[in-house]
Protein backbone atom coordinates (compact mmCIF):
# COMPACT_ATOMS: atom_id res chain seq x y z
CA UNK A 1 0.00 0.00 0.00
CA UNK A 2 1.26 3.69 -1.26
CA UNK A 3 2.08 6.25 1.84
CA UNK A 4 2.19 9.96 1.12
CA UNK A 5 5.27 11.21 2.10
CA UNK A 6 6.48 14.51 2.19
CA UNK A 7 10.05 15.23 1.36
CA UNK A 8 12.25 18.37 2.72
CA UNK A 9 15.19 19.08 1.44
CA UNK A 10 17.04 22.16 0.33
CA UNK A 11 18.54 20.50 -2.24
CA UNK A 12 16.64 19.29 -5.59
CA UNK A 13 19.01 16.22 -6.55
CA UNK A 14 18.71 14.82 -2.56
CA UNK A 15 15.30 15.15 -3.38
CA UNK A 16 15.44 13.49 -6.66
CA UNK A 17 17.38 10.59 -4.63
CA UNK A 18 14.92 10.06 -1.92
CA UNK A 19 11.67 10.58 -4.46
CA UNK A 20 13.11 7.92 -6.57
CA UNK A 21 13.40 5.25 -3.72
CA UNK A 22 10.54 6.28 -2.29
CA UNK A 23 8.34 6.09 -5.83
CA UNK A 24 9.89 2.70 -6.23
CA UNK A 25 7.82 1.17 -3.51
CA UNK A 26 4.80 3.08 -5.06
CA UNK A 27 4.67 6.15 -2.23
CA UNK A 28 3.39 9.44 -3.25
CA UNK A 29 6.25 12.16 -2.77
CA UNK A 30 5.63 15.57 -1.86
CA UNK A 31 8.24 18.44 -1.72
CA UNK A 32 9.26 21.21 0.32
CA UNK A 33 12.52 22.93 -0.55
CA UNK A 34 12.71 24.82 2.97
CA UNK A 35 11.69 24.79 6.42
CA UNK A 36 8.46 26.77 6.28
CA UNK A 37 7.16 25.41 3.36
CA UNK A 38 7.53 22.21 4.76
CA UNK A 39 5.11 23.51 7.26
CA UNK A 40 2.79 24.87 4.50
CA UNK A 41 2.35 21.43 2.59
CA UNK A 42 2.17 19.59 5.74
CA UNK A 43 -1.01 21.68 7.14
CA UNK A 44 -2.48 21.81 3.51
CA UNK A 45 -1.98 17.95 2.42
CA UNK A 46 -1.41 16.26 5.45
CA UNK A 47 1.09 13.92 4.72
CA UNK A 48 1.63 10.45 6.64
CA UNK A 49 4.81 10.97 7.05
CA UNK A 50 7.77 13.92 6.86
CA UNK A 51 11.18 13.29 5.89
CA UNK A 52 13.16 15.98 6.76
CA UNK A 53 16.32 17.38 6.30
CA UNK A 54 18.38 18.96 9.16
CA UNK A 55 20.48 21.24 7.25
CA UNK A 56 17.95 23.74 5.64
CA UNK A 57 18.83 27.62 5.17
CA UNK A 58 16.29 29.55 6.91
CA UNK A 59 14.98 27.49 9.59
CA UNK A 60 16.65 24.28 9.93
CA UNK A 61 15.02 20.65 10.29
CA UNK A 62 15.13 20.58 13.74
CA UNK A 63 12.91 24.43 14.30
CA UNK A 64 10.99 22.74 11.55
CA UNK A 65 10.20 19.86 13.37
CA UNK A 66 9.36 21.55 16.59
CA UNK A 67 7.46 23.79 14.95
CA UNK A 68 5.43 20.97 13.40
CA UNK A 69 4.88 19.25 16.70
CA UNK A 70 4.00 22.47 18.22
CA UNK A 71 0.85 22.66 15.82
CA UNK A 72 -2.43 20.28 16.43
CA UNK A 73 -3.17 20.50 13.02
CA UNK A 74 0.40 18.46 12.16
CA UNK A 75 1.72 17.21 15.39
CA UNK A 76 0.87 14.04 14.89
CA UNK A 77 2.59 13.22 11.78
CA UNK A 78 5.78 11.22 12.03
CA UNK A 79 8.79 13.19 11.42
CA UNK A 80 12.00 11.38 9.98
CA UNK A 81 14.71 13.33 10.13
CA UNK A 82 17.64 12.81 7.64
CA UNK A 83 20.74 13.60 8.87
CA UNK A 84 24.60 13.72 7.33
CA UNK A 85 25.67 14.24 11.11
CA UNK A 86 27.34 10.54 11.98
CA UNK A 87 27.67 12.53 15.53
CA UNK A 88 25.31 11.19 18.05
CA UNK A 89 24.59 13.85 19.92
CA UNK A 90 23.50 15.77 16.46
CA UNK A 91 21.02 12.69 15.86
CA UNK A 92 19.50 12.43 19.12
CA UNK A 93 18.65 16.36 19.11
CA UNK A 94 16.51 14.76 16.21
CA UNK A 95 14.12 12.82 18.39
CA UNK A 96 14.59 15.54 21.75
CA UNK A 97 12.51 18.23 19.40
CA UNK A 98 9.91 15.43 18.52
CA UNK A 99 11.43 13.45 15.83
CA UNK A 100 10.13 10.17 15.40
CA UNK A 101 13.18 8.62 14.27
CA UNK A 102 16.15 9.91 11.92
CA UNK A 103 18.11 8.10 8.47
CA UNK A 104 21.51 9.36 7.82
CA UNK A 105 22.36 10.23 4.53
CA UNK A 106 23.57 8.30 2.30
CA UNK A 107 20.02 6.93 3.18
CA UNK A 108 20.37 3.03 2.62
CA UNK A 109 17.15 1.91 0.35
CA UNK A 110 16.36 -0.91 2.57
CA UNK A 111 16.73 0.75 5.75
CA UNK A 112 14.56 4.19 4.59
CA UNK A 113 11.27 1.66 3.59
CA UNK A 114 11.51 -0.52 6.57
CA UNK A 115 11.70 2.29 8.70
CA UNK A 116 8.78 4.08 6.45
CA UNK A 117 6.69 0.58 7.18
CA UNK A 118 7.17 0.62 11.39
CA UNK A 119 6.50 4.08 11.13
CA UNK A 120 2.98 3.23 8.99
CA UNK A 121 2.03 0.77 10.91
CA UNK A 122 1.52 2.82 14.03
CA UNK A 123 -0.04 5.48 12.12
CA UNK A 124 -3.05 2.99 10.88
CA UNK A 125 -3.54 2.27 14.97
CA UNK A 126 -3.25 5.99 15.80
CA UNK A 127 -5.24 6.84 12.50
CA UNK A 128 -7.92 4.05 13.93
CA UNK A 129 -7.97 4.95 17.60
CA UNK A 130 -8.51 8.95 16.55
CA UNK A 131 -11.26 8.06 14.04
CA UNK A 132 -13.26 5.74 16.12
CA UNK A 133 -13.04 8.80 18.83
CA UNK A 134 -13.92 11.02 16.06
CA UNK A 135 -10.95 13.37 16.60
CA UNK A 136 -10.28 13.31 13.06
CA UNK A 137 -6.46 14.66 12.51
CA UNK A 138 -6.10 16.71 15.76
CA UNK A 139 -4.09 16.24 18.38
CA UNK A 140 -4.83 14.46 21.63
CA UNK A 141 -4.48 16.93 25.30
CA UNK A 142 -4.52 14.28 28.26
CA UNK A 143 -5.95 14.89 31.71
CA UNK A 144 -3.76 14.60 35.34
CA UNK A 145 -4.49 11.06 35.75
CA UNK A 146 -3.10 10.63 31.60
CA UNK A 147 -0.08 12.70 32.12
CA UNK A 148 0.69 10.50 35.09
CA UNK A 149 0.10 7.07 33.46
CA UNK A 150 2.51 8.66 30.31
CA UNK A 151 5.09 9.82 32.50
CA UNK A 152 5.19 6.49 34.67
CA UNK A 153 8.48 4.29 35.00
CA UNK A 154 9.18 2.56 32.42
CA UNK A 155 10.28 -0.94 32.88
CA UNK A 156 12.85 -2.11 30.41
CA UNK A 157 13.21 -6.30 29.55
CA UNK A 158 17.10 -6.23 28.22
CA UNK A 159 17.04 -9.66 25.53
CA UNK A 160 20.62 -10.24 25.55
CA UNK A 161 22.53 -13.38 26.25
CA UNK A 162 26.09 -11.72 25.90
CA UNK A 163 26.39 -10.92 29.87
CA UNK A 164 29.30 -7.78 29.13
CA UNK A 165 26.89 -6.47 26.68
CA UNK A 166 23.68 -7.32 29.02
CA UNK A 167 25.39 -5.45 32.16
CA UNK A 168 26.24 -2.33 29.97
CA UNK A 169 23.09 -2.02 28.68
CA UNK A 170 21.66 -2.87 31.83
CA UNK A 171 24.08 0.39 32.79
CA UNK A 172 22.91 2.68 31.15
CA UNK A 173 19.41 2.60 31.42
CA UNK A 174 19.19 2.19 35.10
CA UNK A 175 21.89 5.20 35.56
CA UNK A 176 18.64 7.20 33.72
CA UNK A 177 16.24 5.91 36.44
CA UNK A 178 14.21 3.23 34.69
CA UNK A 179 13.43 0.17 36.03
CA UNK A 180 15.78 -2.53 34.11
CA UNK A 181 15.43 -6.51 33.81
CA UNK A 182 17.70 -8.83 32.46
CA UNK A 183 16.86 -12.05 30.63
CA UNK A 184 20.02 -13.69 31.97
CA UNK A 185 19.42 -12.71 35.71
CA UNK A 186 15.51 -13.38 35.32
CA UNK A 187 16.38 -16.68 33.76
CA UNK A 188 14.22 -16.27 30.46
CA UNK A 189 10.90 -14.79 29.05
CA UNK A 190 9.36 -16.56 32.59
CA UNK A 191 10.01 -12.79 33.75
CA UNK A 192 7.66 -10.81 31.24
CA UNK A 193 4.13 -11.30 32.70
CA UNK A 194 5.16 -10.63 36.17
CA UNK A 195 6.62 -7.54 35.23
CA UNK A 196 4.65 -5.46 32.20
CA UNK A 197 7.40 -4.26 30.37
CA UNK A 198 7.12 -1.48 27.97
CA UNK A 199 10.44 -2.06 26.13
CA UNK A 200 12.43 -4.83 25.02
CA UNK A 201 15.98 -4.47 24.06
CA UNK A 202 16.97 -7.18 21.91
CA UNK A 203 20.59 -7.23 20.13
CA UNK A 204 20.60 -9.34 17.09
CA UNK A 205 23.89 -10.65 17.06
CA UNK A 206 25.26 -13.29 19.52
CA UNK A 207 21.97 -14.86 20.54
CA UNK A 208 21.35 -18.74 21.11
CA UNK A 209 17.67 -17.86 20.36
CA UNK A 210 16.72 -16.60 16.48
CA UNK A 211 15.45 -12.78 17.51
CA UNK A 212 13.68 -12.17 14.13
CA UNK A 213 11.06 -15.04 15.98
CA UNK A 214 11.09 -12.95 18.89
CA UNK A 215 9.62 -10.42 16.80
CA UNK A 216 7.19 -12.41 15.84
CA UNK A 217 5.70 -14.28 18.52
CA UNK A 218 5.48 -10.98 20.90
CA UNK A 219 3.50 -9.52 17.70
CA UNK A 220 1.16 -12.29 17.36
CA UNK A 221 0.98 -13.04 21.73
CA UNK A 222 -2.36 -10.73 22.69
CA UNK A 223 -0.58 -9.93 26.12
CA UNK A 224 2.84 -8.99 24.44
CA UNK A 225 1.87 -6.90 21.04
CA UNK A 226 1.94 -3.82 22.79
CA UNK A 227 5.48 -3.76 24.00
CA UNK A 228 7.96 -1.93 22.02
CA UNK A 229 11.00 -3.90 21.01
CA UNK A 230 14.45 -1.91 20.06
CA UNK A 231 16.98 -4.22 17.98
CA UNK A 232 19.98 -3.41 18.23
CA UNK A 233 22.08 -4.79 15.40
CA UNK A 234 25.84 -4.02 14.21
CA UNK A 235 27.13 -1.80 11.57
CA UNK A 236 27.26 -5.08 8.97
CA UNK A 237 23.30 -6.14 9.61
CA UNK A 238 21.60 -3.40 8.37
CA UNK A 239 19.57 -6.22 6.11
CA UNK A 240 19.03 -8.22 9.28
CA UNK A 241 17.45 -5.22 11.39
CA UNK A 242 15.47 -4.72 8.50
CA UNK A 243 13.74 -7.75 8.31
CA UNK A 244 13.27 -7.34 12.44
CA UNK A 245 11.46 -3.83 11.77
CA UNK A 246 9.04 -6.34 8.87
CA UNK A 247 8.41 -8.83 11.73
CA UNK A 248 7.40 -6.38 14.29
CA UNK A 249 10.24 -4.74 15.89
CA UNK A 250 9.64 -1.12 16.35
CA UNK A 251 12.66 0.16 16.34
CA UNK A 252 16.59 -0.14 15.48
CA UNK A 253 19.43 1.18 17.33
CA UNK A 254 23.21 0.66 15.94
CA UNK A 255 25.91 -0.74 17.73
CA UNK A 256 28.18 0.49 19.50
CA UNK A 257 24.97 1.81 21.64
CA UNK A 258 24.97 5.73 22.44
CA UNK A 259 23.43 6.01 25.47
CA UNK A 260 21.81 9.42 24.57
CA UNK A 261 20.14 7.84 21.66
CA UNK A 262 19.27 4.60 23.31
CA UNK A 263 17.37 7.05 26.24
CA UNK A 264 16.22 9.21 23.50
CA UNK A 265 15.09 6.09 21.46
CA UNK A 266 13.20 4.26 24.60
CA UNK A 267 11.62 7.73 25.11
CA UNK A 268 9.90 8.16 21.98
CA UNK A 269 8.90 4.32 21.36
CA UNK A 270 7.21 4.54 25.39
CA UNK A 271 5.83 7.59 24.43
CA UNK A 272 4.11 5.87 21.05
CA UNK A 273 2.84 2.67 23.02
CA UNK A 274 1.05 4.95 25.92
CA UNK A 275 -0.26 7.03 23.22
CA UNK A 276 -1.78 4.17 21.65
CA UNK A 277 -2.72 3.02 25.52
CA UNK A 278 -4.51 5.94 26.51
CA UNK A 279 -6.94 6.17 23.24
CA UNK A 280 -7.68 2.76 23.66
CA UNK A 281 -8.77 3.01 27.33
CA UNK A 282 -10.59 6.09 26.56
CA UNK A 283 -12.44 3.95 24.23
CA UNK A 284 -13.20 1.46 26.62
CA UNK A 285 -14.26 3.88 29.03
CA UNK A 286 -16.68 5.01 25.96
CA UNK A 287 -18.28 2.43 25.46
CA UNK A 288 -19.08 1.71 29.30
CA UNK A 289 -20.18 5.03 29.73
CA UNK A 290 -23.02 4.61 27.16
CA UNK A 291 -24.09 1.32 28.87
CA UNK A 292 -23.44 1.66 32.73
CA UNK A 293 -25.08 3.80 35.22
CA UNK A 294 -23.06 5.77 36.77
CA UNK A 295 -24.60 6.23 40.26
CA UNK A 296 -25.04 2.04 40.88
CA UNK A 297 -22.80 0.87 38.09
CA UNK A 298 -25.68 -1.09 36.53
CA UNK A 299 -26.61 -1.28 33.13
CA UNK A 300 -28.77 1.82 32.10
CA UNK A 301 -32.29 2.33 30.18
CA UNK A 302 -30.83 1.73 26.60
CA UNK A 303 -28.66 -1.43 27.44
CA UNK A 304 -31.45 -2.67 29.21
CA UNK A 305 -33.97 -2.03 25.85
CA UNK A 306 -31.16 -3.57 23.92
CA UNK A 307 -30.61 -6.51 25.58
CA UNK A 308 -34.21 -6.89 26.45
CA UNK A 309 -34.96 -7.06 22.66
CA UNK A 310 -32.53 -9.70 21.75
CA UNK A 311 -33.14 -12.36 24.86
CA UNK A 312 -36.61 -12.26 24.00
CA UNK A 313 -36.01 -13.07 20.36
CA UNK A 314 -33.59 -16.00 21.76
CA UNK A 315 -36.22 -16.84 24.01
CA UNK A 316 -38.73 -17.18 21.70
CA UNK A 317 -36.41 -18.81 19.11
CA UNK A 318 -35.36 -21.16 21.13
CA UNK A 319 -39.01 -22.35 22.93
CA UNK A 320 -37.09 -20.83 26.40
CA UNK A 321 -38.97 -18.95 29.68
CA UNK A 322 -37.89 -15.22 30.28
CA UNK A 323 -38.74 -13.43 33.13
CA UNK A 324 -38.15 -9.77 34.36
CA UNK A 325 -38.49 -8.54 37.94
CA UNK A 326 -39.45 -4.15 38.22
CA UNK A 327 -39.31 -3.33 41.52
CA UNK A 328 -39.66 0.16 43.23
CA UNK A 329 -38.22 1.99 46.20
CA UNK A 330 -41.17 2.39 48.73
CA UNK A 331 -41.36 5.88 49.70
CA UNK A 332 -38.02 6.83 48.23
CA UNK A 333 -39.19 10.73 48.34
CA UNK A 334 -39.16 10.76 51.93
CA UNK A 335 -35.39 9.48 52.24
CA UNK A 336 -34.40 12.30 49.70
CA UNK A 337 -36.96 14.82 51.72
CA UNK A 338 -35.39 13.96 55.35
CA UNK A 339 -31.85 13.20 55.07
CA UNK A 340 -30.76 14.68 52.02
CA UNK A 341 -29.90 13.81 48.14
CA UNK A 342 -26.73 12.73 49.33
CA UNK A 343 -28.37 10.10 51.46
CA UNK A 344 -30.82 8.99 48.65
CA UNK A 345 -28.05 8.55 46.20
CA UNK A 346 -26.53 6.40 48.82
CA UNK A 347 -29.34 4.02 49.25
CA UNK A 348 -30.21 3.83 45.21
CA UNK A 349 -26.28 2.48 45.82
CA UNK A 350 -26.68 0.38 48.62
CA UNK A 351 -30.10 -1.10 46.99
CA UNK A 352 -28.10 -2.09 43.43
CA UNK A 353 -25.72 -3.87 46.10
CA UNK A 354 -27.95 -5.97 47.46
CA UNK A 355 -30.04 -6.64 44.20
CA UNK A 356 -26.30 -7.63 42.55
CA UNK A 357 -25.75 -10.20 45.75
CA UNK A 358 -29.00 -11.87 45.62
CA UNK A 359 -29.41 -12.70 41.67
CA UNK A 360 -27.56 -14.87 39.16
CA UNK A 361 -24.84 -13.58 37.34
CA UNK A 362 -26.68 -14.43 34.07
CA UNK A 363 -29.35 -12.07 35.56
CA UNK A 364 -28.97 -8.48 33.94
CA UNK A 365 -29.47 -5.84 37.12
CA UNK A 366 -30.55 -2.76 35.49
CA UNK A 367 -31.54 1.10 36.53
CA UNK A 368 -34.17 2.55 34.34
CA UNK A 369 -34.04 5.69 36.03
CA UNK A 370 -35.15 7.35 39.38
CA UNK A 371 -35.66 4.75 42.47
CA UNK A 372 -36.84 2.31 40.00
CA UNK A 373 -34.57 -1.04 39.28
CA UNK A 374 -35.41 -3.98 36.46
CA UNK A 375 -34.11 -7.58 36.74
CA UNK A 376 -34.06 -9.19 33.39
CA UNK A 377 -33.54 -13.44 33.81
CA UNK A 378 -33.07 -15.42 30.99
CA UNK A 379 -34.30 -19.51 31.21
CA UNK A 380 -36.28 -18.22 34.20
CA UNK A 381 -39.84 -19.29 34.79
CA UNK A 382 -42.22 -17.19 36.34
CA UNK A 383 -42.23 -18.92 40.03
CA UNK A 384 -38.36 -18.73 40.45
CA UNK A 385 -38.63 -15.31 39.38
CA UNK A 386 -40.57 -14.51 41.83
CA UNK A 387 -38.89 -16.41 44.64
CA UNK A 388 -36.02 -14.38 43.45
CA UNK A 389 -37.55 -11.24 43.57
CA UNK A 390 -38.89 -12.31 47.10
CA UNK A 391 -35.16 -13.00 47.86
CA UNK A 392 -34.16 -9.13 46.88
CA UNK A 393 -37.47 -8.03 49.21
CA UNK A 394 -35.87 -9.73 52.11
CA UNK A 395 -32.43 -8.74 52.03
CA UNK A 396 -33.54 -5.28 51.67
CA UNK A 397 -35.94 -5.15 54.07
CA UNK A 398 -33.89 -7.27 56.27
CA UNK A 399 -31.33 -5.05 57.60
CA UNK A 400 -31.60 -1.22 58.28
CA UNK A 401 -29.48 0.93 55.50
CA UNK A 402 -26.28 2.92 57.23
CA UNK A 403 -26.36 6.29 55.61
CA UNK A 404 -22.93 8.40 54.83
CA UNK A 405 -23.55 10.85 58.19
CA UNK A 406 -24.42 7.34 60.34
CA UNK A 407 -28.07 7.71 60.60
CA UNK A 408 -29.46 3.99 60.61
CA UNK A 409 -33.20 3.71 58.18
CA UNK A 410 -35.31 1.17 57.30
CA UNK A 411 -35.98 0.62 53.41
CA UNK A 412 -38.14 -1.60 52.00
CA UNK A 413 -38.88 -1.98 48.04
CA UNK A 414 -42.05 -3.83 46.21
CA UNK A 415 -41.60 -5.71 42.88
CA UNK A 416 -43.85 -7.15 40.17
CA UNK A 417 -43.05 -10.39 38.21
CA UNK A 418 -43.85 -10.75 34.83
CA UNK A 419 -42.96 -13.69 32.14
CA UNK A 420 -42.69 -13.76 28.96
CA UNK A 421 -45.58 -14.73 26.89
CA UNK A 422 -45.40 -15.21 23.59
CA UNK A 423 -44.22 -13.89 19.97
CA UNK A 424 -46.82 -10.61 20.61
CA UNK A 425 -44.86 -9.66 23.37
CA UNK A 426 -42.33 -6.94 22.85
CA UNK A 427 -39.59 -5.61 25.11
CA UNK A 428 -42.33 -2.64 25.88
CA UNK A 429 -45.50 -4.99 26.53
CA UNK A 430 -43.51 -7.22 28.95
CA UNK A 431 -42.15 -4.30 31.15
CA UNK A 432 -45.86 -3.10 31.65
CA UNK A 433 -46.91 -6.39 32.25
CA UNK A 434 -44.20 -5.95 35.52
CA UNK A 435 -45.11 -2.39 35.96
CA UNK A 436 -48.99 -3.80 36.50
CA UNK A 437 -47.94 -6.29 38.92
CA UNK A 438 -45.39 -4.08 40.63
CA UNK A 439 -48.50 -1.41 41.11
CA UNK A 440 -50.79 -4.12 42.60
CA UNK A 441 -47.76 -4.36 45.08
CA UNK A 442 -47.60 -0.90 45.90
CA UNK A 443 -51.89 -0.85 46.08
CA UNK A 444 -51.63 -4.05 48.48
CA UNK A 445 -49.31 -2.23 50.96
CA UNK A 446 -45.67 -2.21 49.57
CA UNK A 447 -42.96 -4.44 50.61
CA UNK A 448 -44.26 -6.94 48.95
CA UNK A 449 -43.70 -8.85 45.11
CA UNK A 450 -47.19 -9.24 43.12
CA UNK A 451 -46.80 -11.55 39.33
CA UNK A 452 -48.81 -11.22 36.77
CA UNK A 453 -50.45 -14.42 34.93
CA UNK A 454 -49.22 -13.74 31.49
MG1 LIG B 1 20.31 20.36 3.41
Amino acid sequence: MSARILVADDIEANRRVLQGKLEAHFHVVLEASNGLEAIEVARNERPEIILLDVMMPGINGYETCERLKADPATAHIPVVMVTALSDSEERVRGLEVGAEDFITKPVDDFQLNSRIEALRRYNMVAHELRQRQGRGGTALEFDDNETEDINRKVRILIMDEHPRRSRRLKTMLADAGHEVYSYLEAGGGAALSSTGVDVIILPLSDQSFDPLKICTHFRMTEMTRPISIIVASEPHETQLAARALAYGASDVIQMPIEPQELLARVRTQTKRTRYIEIMRKRLDRGVELSVIDQLTGLYNRRYMMSQLNQLMKRALIGGRSMSVIALDIDHFKQVNDTYGHGAGDSVLQQVAERLQANVRPIDIVCRPGGEEFVVILPDTEGDRAAAAAERVRRSVAGEPFVLPAGEQIDVTLSAGVALLAGMEDTPSVLLSRADKALYQAKNEGRNRVCSVAA
